[in-house]
């Protein structure tokens, strides 16, 4: 635990989008052309200081930003261990961090004059940020959503479409995610003139994992200074959930330079170890079973599949870690031992939520529990100098179905 580790300098993909192995860019010839056009603007967006200015009053006066630090003195006491600060993402409007990025793309929308924004979603959350910042720019809106996720996320089907956006029900296949994915893939071949595709996490072709990494990066850069402003030293230890990763490299980001910053990613770890039961692809050091790289969705990273490369059915109660792929760049930072990458269980999940609730007064989301869980398992064996950083990626309220049932 008092180990250093190996600074990395903050990642730049190279030019073909590649982190060591992994990322790249696997897409039909017809995408090309638009993903080559979204990293010019992207790089010509990230030059122009008038970009930054419009994002960073958007992410201020709209979202909420800057979100707090804030020490947990109570759940410091009650584990006994690390002081721990909570990176307060779950106050941002909308409930997650996800709106840091949706501005973001929804702003490059608007620089390549397209006027309509297409994405894809799960539970809803991603679906419900891009309406909402849909609706801020005036941009239409089309959300492709399996109709297994729209009958068990109604609420946020319904907020969606209260937003002005169009949701569009996917019937085929396991009529969930990945399903949503291949329907909002054909509308953008089809549309790509007119609609930019609003990727949700560090995942796809590049350039979008490293544009969604840019747009969140603003979360470890605040809670860089804030911990500095208020310990005048770095922590020893940053947590975070990881689904495609991008609340994670987003606090990761302004730290890989800091030799002695650890960094913990946690993953869903389901109900169990074998293929089919968990989403966790990096965790392997934990028992398990499953990821090796492959492609998935435009990029080479871990991927859960079957001996013979089938894409694996994937189980979490949370939502939003319930994903067969991660990141290319967490996948680098694995094979680097820069990030450790572990995984909790559902029921770990659900009781670090109800310890946050009853001993801190927050209601976490499901995904942010898992992080939760990891550092209340390890907070009690660490020292009391010892400082620790959560990432608190979003609120509970969409959960609080699931989570009645444990209470
Ligand atoms: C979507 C979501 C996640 C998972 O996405 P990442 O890209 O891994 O951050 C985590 N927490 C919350 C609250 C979410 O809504």
């Amino acid at each position: 635990m008092s180990s250093t580790v190996v600074p990395v300098d903050s990642v730049v993909p190279d030019t073909r989008g590649r982190y060591g192995p992994y990322g790249g860019r696997y897409v039909p010839e017809t995408l090309m052309a638009p993903l080559e056009e979204l990293e010019r603007v992207y790089a010509d967006a990230s030059a122009d200081p008038a970009f930054h200015a419009q994002l960073d009053t958007l992410l201020h006066d709209f979202a909420g930003r800057p979100t707090p630090l804030q020490f947990a003195a109570r759940l410091t006491e009650h584990l006994g261990g690390a002081r721990i600060y909570i990176k307060r993402e779950d106050l941002l409007h909308t409930g997650a961090h996800k709106i840091n990025n949706c501005l973001g793309q929804g702003l490059l929308a608007v620089r390549m004059g397209k006027k309509r924004v297409i994405a894809e979603t799960g539970a809803g959350q991603h679906g419900v940020a891009t309406a909402t910042v849909a609706a801020l720019l005036g941009l239409s809106c089309t959300v492709y959503m399996g109709t297994e996720d729209m009958e068990r996320q109604r609420l946020n089907v319904n907020r969606m479409r209260l937003l002005g956006s169009e949701v569009i029900g996917v019937d085929s296949g396991s009529r969930t995610l990945k399903d949503a994915i291949n329907e909002a893939m054909r509308d953008w071949v089809t549309n790509v003139r007119t609609s930019h595709y609003l990727l949700g996490s560090v995942l796809g072709a590049h350039p979008y994992p490293q544009i969604v990494r840019d747009f969140h990066k603003i979360i470890g850069e605040e809670a860089r200074e804030q911990i500095l402003a208020r310990e005048k030293r770095l922590p020893d230890f940053l947590f975070a959930c990881v689904g495609g990763g991008s609340n994670a490299i987003g606090l990761f980001n302004a730290f890989l330079g800091d030799a002695t910053v650890k960094m913990v990613g946690v993953e869903a770890g389901g109900r169990g170890k074998s293929l089919g039961e968990h989403a966790a692809r990096l965790a392997t050091a934990r028992g398990f079973s499953g990821a090796r790289p492959g492609v998935l969705q435009g990029t080479y990273t871990y991927v859960l599949q079957t001996a013979d490369g089938q894409i694996a059915t994937t189980h979490s109660v949370s939502a939003g870690l319930d994903y067969p792929a991660i990141g290319p760049e967490h996948a680098w930072l694995a094979d680097l031992g820069r990030a450790e990458y572990t995984a909790v269980t559902n029921e770990e999940a659900i009781d670090a939520a109800k310890t946050l609730a009853r001993i801190e007064g927050i209601i976490p989301a499901l995904e942010s529990a898992h992080a939760v869980a990891e550092l209340i398992r390890r907070a009690p064996k660490m020292r009391k100098s010892e400082i620790v950083i959560l990432n608190l990626s979003g609120r509970g309220d969409k959960d609080m179905e699931t989570l009645s049932r444990y209470v």
